[in-house]
């Protein structure tokens, strides 16, 4: 692909009439926010947009202006000329990419393990896609309504874990002041977010107990077996309450998703984890990856925890 600048980025997007906006399966904060703006923006200067993801989104989210517009793929009936990938590569896009199979793909992304695989890319190391967004907007000199504020913001504060993250920068700040300014509303979007049914706080309860620590304290992990997986709706922010324990370096989140297949999460203090989800063909960035495996979580805790000490260790 070819590598493309904010300019080039705008310029795409305003010479396209139709395009079909995707993010990655198990959509975030981020892949929803930026998304939704990029459509609430072409729609407004009159293109035909469709956001498009191919997976259940989450009900929190449910407040933010267009959300009930998503579509997933195989509700998806019309054709456009081009595909936006935002917030990640053309591998994690599930079914869109049947439904866009042929089409030109512009990429915006901020993922340092990107795949290259899109014929424009606009990379850069911003806090969130929604960071990126908003600059390609305001390059546009694109006007701000609350429809493209508010799942900015959202993008903006998920990524950066409501701006406490080291991703967290000056530039991030600005971009939130200037989407408040143009109508989102802080309080609204956290309490959205964080709110979570009284079943929520058992199920944080249950995963737990099933904390361990090893490498000496340094590495601090959850393991959910597929019993408890099946009685909890979310497990947004599980990680978070162990990556807080004084000494741990990374924090792991093993979750047992289907019969055979588990979901990882990392959340490191400086160790590269986007390298140790690359061994198992996952991805992400520095402080925050993932990665799937096909099979049991006994099998799967003892693979993660061993790539995560060598990792340390080297
Ligand atoms: P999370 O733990 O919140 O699911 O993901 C943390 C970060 O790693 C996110 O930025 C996400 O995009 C990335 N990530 C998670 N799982 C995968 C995966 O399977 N492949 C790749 N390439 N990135 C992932
Ligand atoms: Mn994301
Ligand atoms: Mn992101």
């Amino acid at each position: 692909g070819k590598k493309i600048g904010l300019k080039e980025t705008a310029d795409c997007l305003k010479n396209a009439d139709s395009v079909i906006i995707t993010s990655h399966v198990s959509p975030d904060g981020d892949a929803i926010g930026s998304t939704l703006a990029l459509c609430a923006y072409m729609r407004g200067i009159g293109k035909k947009a469709d956001v498009v993801i191919d997976d259940e989104l989450p009900r929190s989210m449910s407040f933010l202006p267009g959300y009930d517009d998503i579509l997933r793929p195989e509700d998806y009936k019309g054709s456009a000329g081009m595909l936006v990938i935002v917030d990640t590569d053309s591998s994690r896009i599930g079914g869109v990419a049947e439904i866009s199979n042929g089409l030109p793909i512009l990429n915006i992304d901020h993922h340092i393990s990107n795949n290259g695989l899109a014929d424009y890319i606009f990379i850069e190391k911003s806090a969130a896609a929604a960071e990126m967004v908003y600059e390609i907007l305001t390059e546009l000199k694109a006007e701000l309504t609350p429809e493209i504020a508010f799942p900015l913001y959202t993008g903006l504060a998920t990524d950066t874990g409501f701006f406490k993250f080291s991703n967290t920068r000056s530039s991030t700040m600005r971009a939130a002041a200037a989407l408040i300014d143009a109508g989102a509303m802080p309080h609204v979007v956290s309490e959205a977010l964080e709110a979570k049914p009284v079943e929520m706080v058992r199920g944080q309860m249950e995963a737990l107990q099933t904390m361990e620590l090893t490498a000496g304290g340094r590495v601090a992990g959850l393991f959910l077996d597929r019993e408890l997986m099946e009685r909890l709706e979310s497990t947004e922010g599980f990680i978070d309450m162990v990556r807080v324990i004084e000494g741990v370096d990374v924090a792991v989140l093993i979750k047992c998703v289907d019969e055979n297949v588990c979901r990882v999460s990392m959340r490191s203090k400086g160790l590269d984890v986007s390298k140790v989800a690359g061994e198992f063909d996952g991805g992400g960035h520095i402080r925050a990856a993932g990665c799937t495996l096909k099979m049991p979580l006994a099998d799967a805790k003892k693979a993660v925890l061993d790539a995560i000490e060598r990792a340390l260790e080297a």
